[in-house]
């Protein structure tokens, strides 16, 4: 490290001495996890590119139109990119899927009909969506329109209950709902392999079953994605991994070209579907952060494991640990209690290019169960591929530390987290 840096965080930033020095054993700790990282990030890079020239991507496609939006060629080759990077037929990506809950409750809404039954294989899913499906009572949701659902525990590793999953198949059933990331729960993120396999098992029971994989926070995490491996559609945010920090709004849905006709009839309306829906001149941030993208998600890892053996050097618990396999870019932070969730949540804020002179408070946000403290001084309101953390105030106190556009961003973030917490 160079001289000048040191003297930067010392004096710039107050960070204590005893936390420097820490951190400079981590460096030493972590490096040899970063060989992967790049290898897959070099792949994913080249997969994008190679999207982007098979599609003959064009500054024209930059350009945008109006009122209906009929041949808005820029949405057409961004939907085009989409769907060749992500292997499948058809996509859809919009500024006007407002978030990821959005995309994932589209997702369902356009596939199930009244009388169906949903099956998440992976427990509870993420907590919005508890409220789309009826778990949590919503007004309209999916068990107002006579949807029922039904949900399979993880086994005690931490793995997915395909034995239990392939016994909760019913002739009712129509969905089945994976979530790949840990979410707001302490567990292993799936791999691609535990996808796969268990997409495999619970085809063998009823083949015309639908698997949807909530995608959040996965992408560019490993070379392949759910949709590689027998996914029939899968959703995300734009303001998380895909969208590379650059995505100004928006959610992405890719998969088989059927379900893509049904979901984007949920999205407009009935008959017109995708043929309609202006992008407002976002195609141009939408795939030039897609196309920086992997780079970005390698950035935010990275951070993410020195977050891991920062902390796990100081006695606390943490998911995943350093040197384990990753397949998003959450990671978890048991603190002792609220105060300690507070104070981290405002040290990361403190590390913010933006808003980082205000208070991070926990609030009642909508579609969470319990009140939420979010540190996010982004460019992009919201925006978690930035460097964000978030915790809902409950127990065991996990506060949730992703993002990071850059590593020495995310690292800063960290850093700053443990000064505020005051306890070295
Ligand atoms: C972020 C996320 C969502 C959607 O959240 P939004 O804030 O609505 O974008 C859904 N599932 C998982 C696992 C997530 O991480």
């Amino acid at each position: 490290m160079l001289k000048e840096t040191e003297e930067l965080l010392l004096k710039k930033y107050g960070i204590k001495r005893e936390i420097f020095e820490l951190s400079k054993e981590v460096d030493k700790d972590i490096k040899d996890q970063f060989e992967r990282l790049i290898e897959i990030r070099e792949y994913n890079q080249l997969k994008v590119l190679n999207a982007m020239q098979e599609a003959n991507l064009s500054d024209n496609h930059f350009n945008w139109t109006t009122g209906y939006g009929y041949n808005d060629l820029g949405r057409e080759k961004t939907e085009e990119i989409y769907s060749r990077v992500f292997n499948a037929d058809d996509a859809l990506v919009r500024p006007q899927i407002v978030n990821g809950t959005h995309a994932l409750s589209l997702t369902i809404q356009g596939i199930v009909r009244p009388g169906d039954e949903i099956l998440s294989i992976t427990s509870a899913p993420y907590d919005t969506l508890q409220g789309v499906i009826g778990i949590r009572e919503e007004k309209g949701s999916l068990k107002e329109f006579g949807v029922t659902y039904k949900q399979v525990e993880f086994l005690e590793d931490g793995n997915i209950d395909i034995e239990g999953a392939k016994k909760a198949i019913n002739e009712k059933t129509k969905l089945i709902m994976i979530q790949r990331s840990k979410g707001y729960a302490w567990r292993k993120s799936l791999n691609i392999d535990d996808i796969k396999e268990a997409i495999e098992a619970v085809k063998s029971v009823k083949d015309d079953i639908i698997v949807m994989v909530d995608n959040c926070y996965g992408e560019f995490l490993e070379t392949k994605e759910p949709t590689d491996v027998g996914a029939d559609v899968m959703a995300g945010s734009l303001i998380k991994n895909p969208g590379g920090g650059l995505a100004l709004a928006g959610g992405y849905i890719v998969g088989k070209k059927d379900i893509i006709e049904m979901i984007s009839y949920r999205l407009t309306a009935p008959g017109i579907g995708k043929e309609c829906g202006l992008m407002f001149g976002t195609t141009r941030t939408i795939l030039q952060g897609l196309f920086i993208a992997p780079y970005v998600v390698s950035q935010a890892v990275m951070g993410a494991i020195f977050c891991s053996r920062l902390y796990e050097k100081l006695g606390y618990k943490v998911n995943p640990r350093y040197d384990d396999e990753r397949s998003d870019i959450i990671q978890i932070v048991q603190l002792n209690n609220a105060e300690e969730v507070i104070n981290f949540c405002e040290g990361v804020q403190k590390a913010a290019p933006v808003d980082s002179f205000v208070t991070p408070v926990p609030w009642d946000m909508p579609g969470y169960k319990d009140d939420v403290i979010m540190a996010a001084g982004a460019f992009v309101q919201g925006s978690s591929i930035e460097l964000s953390a978030d915790a809902p105030i409950r127990e065991p106190f996990n506060v949730y530390f992703q993002g990071g556009i850059t590593y020495d961003h995310s690292k800063m973030g960290s850093l700053k987290a443990l000064e505020s917490m005051n306890i070295l």
